[in-house]
């Protein structure tokens, strides 16, 4: 058994925290070249030499130590807990090169809270290009401090790093600055007060405690030691910055050297064009064209394969084992129609996530932040709220944890609110199916109309989360707005690994997590499906021999199978919602879909699928398109057209129908109040849209 030890990984957002991680643990955490990837802390283990184990600690990226964003005091919260299991036996400072002086601020505070503190700096790989030269040695006498100079891209100085932190103990934890400079007199009767603390760590509860207001530190109580009002504090803090600021410049001057002329001229002309008043919006739309389109030409080839196969699949079930009874009919019906309306789009979902990724990791996502930003501020809405808006594309549970990074409450409150409206993966199914269904298959000028009715959904989301943060701001008057500078990160070369692991671990995450669900409630819904109550479902052959009398005996079959479904439980079900869906175009099956995709939207097509095979007893291969295409009302014809096609479209574009997502919202706010009035409100926006589209154009 070695001895065990706490590393925390801290840094400005950005700096390759993430990636120094999973280099020292071997883990795939998510890497993103844009700011607010990492919300929580993770936690992973390092092999050192001689048996020593360390446990790596990932944290949210934050700039000072005098946080005002919740994502930022988890860091501040865990230095100033001694107590914590987590409390790191030694700190790594994850800088990139190119933003040394602004990571030394951090480095400087965390230094002066006496832990012992190494310096990484990441991305070395660029230093030649960016004519960036450091004297490490003098560095690391100026600081007080071990410097590693690590490549994670490169793969550089990683054994380097391991060593440093294995002999962490000989680090020095002398402070960089006498933080008593701050205000003399104040810290002297505050040690006076508090004569066993550190005098750095004091301050630092004091700033936060009034950030955040009352938090109760057993050992610490402060409250009696308020002699100065927030004002001066937040003055305080400024001054400290300065101090520090003035440190780190004398260290720089001498120990960096920056050949300005090498630092290339292309990421600005580049820049210049991206985020351009109107070409940058017109890039970002021709981009977004060119992703839906491709989506659409590359995955179609795989869907089919993976659509017939499934198809096969439950027809060789059928056959293979005849008169198999209830078992083979739950498999073949149930769990194959079921999971392969998941699987079918995985092609589609995987393309998706390897755009995004690669707009993620090569920089430009968070040019789109900033362009986003100018637009939200019409609306009066602060920028931060854009990137959970944007990383609700994948999943919006992640989207509501990344809103923790929004100082103000309100505005936070409004952005976890709207932020289901964005088109989340679990629409996608959805949305793949109905599109093919009833958007016809062809082109205008090379754009198919199917991958622009798919954009023309994401942009509604969008629309929709933009306009009811707008109302709710209104209604809920928030007065004073945050600040938002967005980082603006380096263009760079796509890692193709980040990015194939990104889309590999999102696609797994998602077929995962649907495929436990949809397994579960297909197996409910096939039982619901092929039991019912009462003599019309367990005599339906005497009921429909009864009315007809001259059909062949194949499609007095299928008049049976469907007969019994319209009497099962589910059928019931169905046909007591139908009178509410009916005004939308839907028929009482598709009621059944609506229903059980409120836990979940992913289980829709999958559902359809099981419905749709119990009710029939065809004994052709048949997919899943094919089947929702043929099912007509009874006076024959279609269910699925153009005008409920778009109604359900609209409907899952705007329903709240995700469980998770509830529960997620109620854990960040603390209250029933805003998930219930999520579930409420945005079914109400989706049931009136879904009607208008069906009324005016049916
Ligand atoms: P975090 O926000 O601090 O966790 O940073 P990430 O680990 O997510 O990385 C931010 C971006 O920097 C990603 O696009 C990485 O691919 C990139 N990056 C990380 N390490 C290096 C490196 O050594 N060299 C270069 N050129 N890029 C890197
Ligand atoms: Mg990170």
């Amino acid at each position: 058994m070695g001895k065990q030890l706490n590393v925390a990984l801290i840094g400005n957002p950005n700096t390759g925290k993430t990636s120094v991680f999973n280099a020292l643990t071997g883990l795939n955490q998510k890497v993103g070249n844009y700011p607010g990837v990492t919300v929580d802390k993770k936690q992973g283990v390092c092999k050192l030499s001689r048996g020593v184990k360390a446990n790596i600690l990932d944290l949210p990226g934050t700039y000072s130590l005098n946080a005002s964003s919740l994502d930022e005091n988890v860091v501040i919260e865990l230095l100033l807990n001694k107590n914590d299991k987590d409390y790191p036996d030694v700190a790594l400072i994850i800088s990139d090169v190119e933003t040394l002086k602004r990571n030394l601020l951090l480095f400087t505070q965390i230094k002066d809270l006496k832990i012992p503190t190494i310096l990484v700096i990441n991305m070395s790989d660029l230093m030649r290009r960016k004519g960036i030269a450091l004297d490490i040695e003098l560095l690391e006498e100026k600081l007080h401090t071990k410097i590693a100079l690590v490549s994670t891209r490169k793969n550089n100085g990683m054994e380097g790093l391991k060593q440093l932190i294995e002999n962490y103990k000989t680090i020095s934890i002398e402070p960089c600055l006498d933080t008593t400079i701050i205000d003399e007199d104040y810290f002297k009767s505050l040690q006076k007060a508090f004569p066993n603390q550190d005098i750095y760590k004091l301050w630092l509860v004091i700033t936060q405690d009034a950030n955040f207001g009352k938090i109760s530190r057993q050992e610490l109580d402060i409250s009696r030691f308020k002699t100065k009002s927030n004002q001066e504090l937040k003055h305080l803090q400024q001054k400290e910055a300065i101090k520090r600021y003035q440190f780190i410049n004398g260290v720089l001057n001498k120990a960096q050297t920056i050949d300005r002329s090498k630092a290339t001229g292309l990421r600005s002309k580049l820049d210049r064009l991206l985020i351009h008043k109107v070409w940058g919006y017109v890039i970002f739309f021709l981009i977004l064209l060119g992703i839906f389109q491709a989506v659409y030409d590359w995955a179609t080839l795989p869907m089919d394969i993976i659509d017939s196969s499934f198809a096969s699949l439950a027809e060789w079930v059928k056959v293979s084992f005849p008169g198999g009874g209830k078992v083979t009919d739950l498999i073949a019906e149930g769990i194959i129609s079921g999971i392969g309306g998941v699987v079918i789009f995985i092609p589609q979902i995987a393309f998706l996530f390897l755009f995004i990724s690669i707009l993620e990791e090569s920089g430009y996502m968070s040019r789109v932040v900033f362009l986003m930003d100018r637009v939200m501020r019409r609306f009066g809405l602060s920028g931060k709220s854009v990137v959970p808006l944007i990383s609700g594309t994948a999943c919006a549970i992640p989207a509501v944890m990344a809103t923790r990074n929004i100082e103000n409450w309100k505005e936070r409150l409004i952005t976890i609110l709207v932020v289901p409206f964005t088109t989340c993966a679990a629409r996608l199914p959805v949305y793949l199916i109905i599109i093919a269904l009833v958007i016809p298959d062809n082109s205008v000028m090379g754009l198919s109309y199917q991958a622009l009715t798919l954009m023309g959904l994401y942009l509604i989301g969008f629309g929709m989360a933009i306009f009811s943060a707008y109302i709710l701001d209104r209604i809920l008057k928030t007065k004073h707005k945050t600040f938002f500078v967005v980082e603006m990160p380096n263009y760079k070369l796509p890692l193709i690994k980040n990015v194939l692991i990104t889309v590999i671990e999102k696609t797994k995450t998602f077929v995962l997590e649907a495929g436990k669900i949809i397994l579960a409630i297909s197996i409910v819904l096939w039982v619901m499906a092929s039991y019912g109550p009462g003599d019309k479902f367990n005599n339906a052959e005497s009921y429909v021999n009864k009315n007809s009398t001259f059909q062949s005996n194949y499609e007095l079959n299928d008049q049976i199978a469907a007969f019994k479904l319209e009497h099962s439980y589910i059928g019931i079900v169905g046909k007591t919602i139908e009178p509410l869906i009916r005004p939308l175009g839907y028929d009482w099956k598709v009621g059944i879909g609506l229903v059980a995709s409120f836990a979940a939207r992913e289980v829709f097509v999958g559902t359809l699928a099981t419905i749709y095979s119990v009710g029939s007893a065809s004994e052709d291969e048949e997919t899943i398109k094919t089947r929702m295409e043929n099912e007509t009302y009874e006076d024959g014809t279609k269910v699925f057209t153009l005008a409920s096609g778009i109604s359900l479209l609209l409907f899952y574009a705007f329903a709240m129908q995700c469980m998770s997502t509830l529960a997620i919202v109620r854990r960040e706010t603390k209250s029933w109040k805003w998930p219930i009035l999520q579930l409420t409100g945005m079914t109400a926006i989706a049931y009136i849209c879904a009607l208008i589209a069906f009324q005016t154009l049916k």
